[in-house]
């Protein structure tokens, strides 16, 4: 049972937490308790970012005085949840923990840098922190938990900021640490997010990893059921920031939520769905505000049913790389050269469409693009179209049903596509566009999939 971060924001989140996990465990776990994976309570990420930021920026002092309001925020909760000494035992390990990340920024800032490894420790913080609270609180109440430092269990490369996971590694610490409190009849209480290299430094999965570290626990444990506890009832038709009144997808496939967490349904973290698909596991999306509310199943099968589109996703802000070669024509080699580039510099590519003498390519991280813009100008003409988006139409019926792409690009017509890809799946197709035009595209989309009685 994964925790996001605004089911554990304050302790009235984590008060609703606890009566859900307690309620799961009475019905239907049976003697087997249930594991728990929570996030850094909300925003507390982003303002470690920002204190990584401001330490880079020799701004020692207030990065420290963030340190300190969320040492502040963190005991506020604590001590509405927990009381006596082992409230006590709770605040002096988060104080210690938070000055000794005060000690470091201080440090860090005076050499002028924050290295990968030090912002994860940095971030790592905050689900420590969380995970902690929750533990004692849980105990508070009468549930027997125990902490679990998360950092002993996945074990990760040194990919800072983006680790991957060691699986066999993984599976071999949580069976012996998180399984012997399972056996105990404990509930453990892990911070999502986090981990550590072999060697023991600390690692992050990147942004949104929490709900990656639920499945990739779920799967070394071989659990029933993966659930994602968030803010909305489940996986939506659309995002709701972009179109008004989007509505819950009750059944979805593996394959369909992956296509959609990976062009920007933000629900569910991208990699969450290959722990699951590899062990066959069911992943539930579930609103913590109103856990009767059934959320969004997603299995191998999907849903039954016929229909029309399952969802819609997209991803913003990102950059289009036309890449033109005379040399293309005809020769084999190119693709490979072209992608190496890519590789070289550790960016992905998200849609790629290609024509005679031409490739085009978008990225959604820039950080390296003007290096691979001057590495590919060795051997093509390239140019880069920044402030572009793509829209992603997704269902398994896309294979079955050719009337659903029409339908798209009718309901398109007024807005200029700058590209558009079907894959061999045929579960979605993309179209890229300018950033501009999203939000008119999305909800053009969904009015005609959705909203709109079509007989
Ligand atoms: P958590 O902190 O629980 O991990 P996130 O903020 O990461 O929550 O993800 C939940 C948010 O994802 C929702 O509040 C919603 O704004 C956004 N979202 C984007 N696309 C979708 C979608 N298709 N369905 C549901 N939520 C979506
Ligand atoms: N706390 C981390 C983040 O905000 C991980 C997560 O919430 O999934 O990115
Ligand atoms: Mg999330």
């Amino acid at each position: 049972m994964k925790f996001g971060g605004t089911s554990v924001a304050d302790a009235e989140a984590m008060n609703r937490v606890i009566a859900i996990v307690r309620k799961q465990w009475a019905e239907d776990a049976g003697d087997r308790p249930p594991v728990v994976v929570v996030s850094a309570m909300s925003k507390v990420t982003d303002r470690l970012v920002e204190t990584g930021r401001l330490t880079g920026e020799r701004l020692g002092e207030q990065a420290a005085q963030i340190l300190a309001d969320l040492l502040e925020r963190h005991i506020g909760v604590a001590s509405t949840l927990v009381e006596g000494t082992a409230l006590g035992d709770l605040n002096a390990q988060l104080t210690a923990d938070f000055s000794a990340l005060q000690a470091d920024v201080r440090r860090w800032a005076e050499q002028g840098e924050i290295t990968p490894a030090a912002a994860d420790a940095l971030q790592a913080m905050g689900e420590l922190a969380s995970s902690r609270i929750v533990a004692a609180a849980f105990r508070q109440q009468g549930v027997n938990a125990a902490w679990v430092d998360s950092r002993q269990v996945l074990v990760t490369d040194g990919e800072h900021l983006a680790a991957i996971p060691d699986m066999e590694a993984t599976t071999e610490r949580a069976r012996a640490i998180v399984g012997a409190k399972l056996a105990a009849g404990q509930v453990p209480v892990m911070g999502g997010f986090i981990g550590a290299t072999a060697h023991g430094v600390t690692t992050t999965l990147g942004r949104g990893g929490s709900d990656y570290s639920a499945a990739i626990f779920g799967a070394c444990l071989g659990v029933d059921e993966i659930q994602i506890w968030t803010d909305v009832d489940g996986m939506l038709t659309a995002d709701p920031r972009v179109v008004s009144s989007p509505v819950l997808v009750p059944e979805l496939s593996f394959n369909e939520a992956s296509e959609l967490a990976y062009f920007g349904a933000k629900v569910l973290h991208p990699s969450t769905i290959l722990p699951a698909v590899a062990n066959n596991i069911p992943v539930r999306i579930l609103n913590s505000r109103r856990p009767e509310v059934k959320g969004t199943m997603i299995t191998a099968e999907g849903r039954g049913d016929g229909g029309t589109l399952t969802a819609l996703a997209c991803k913003r802000g990102v950059t289009v790389v036309d890449i033109t070669s005379s040399r293309m024509l005809m020769a084999f080699g190119f693709l490979r050269r072209l992608f190496e580039v890519f590789e070289r510099f550790r960016t992905p590519v998200d849609v790629v469409t290609t024509s005679e003498v031409s490739v085009s390519v978008t990225v959604d991280n820039t950080r390296r693009i003007d290096d691979i813009v001057s590495n590919l100008r060795n051997f093509a003409e390239v140019s880069t179209e920044p402030d572009m988006a793509i829209v992603c139409i997704v269902g398994e019926n896309l294979r079955s049903d050719p009337t659903l792409f029409c339908r798209a690009v009718n309901a398109l017509e007024t807005i200029p596509l700058r590209l558009v890809s079907q894959a061999g799946s045929r579960r979605n197709i993309t179209f890229v566009m300018r950033d501009s035009d999203v939000v008119s595209a999305m909800n053009l989309l969904h009015d005609q999939f959705f909203t709109a009685k079509v007989s």
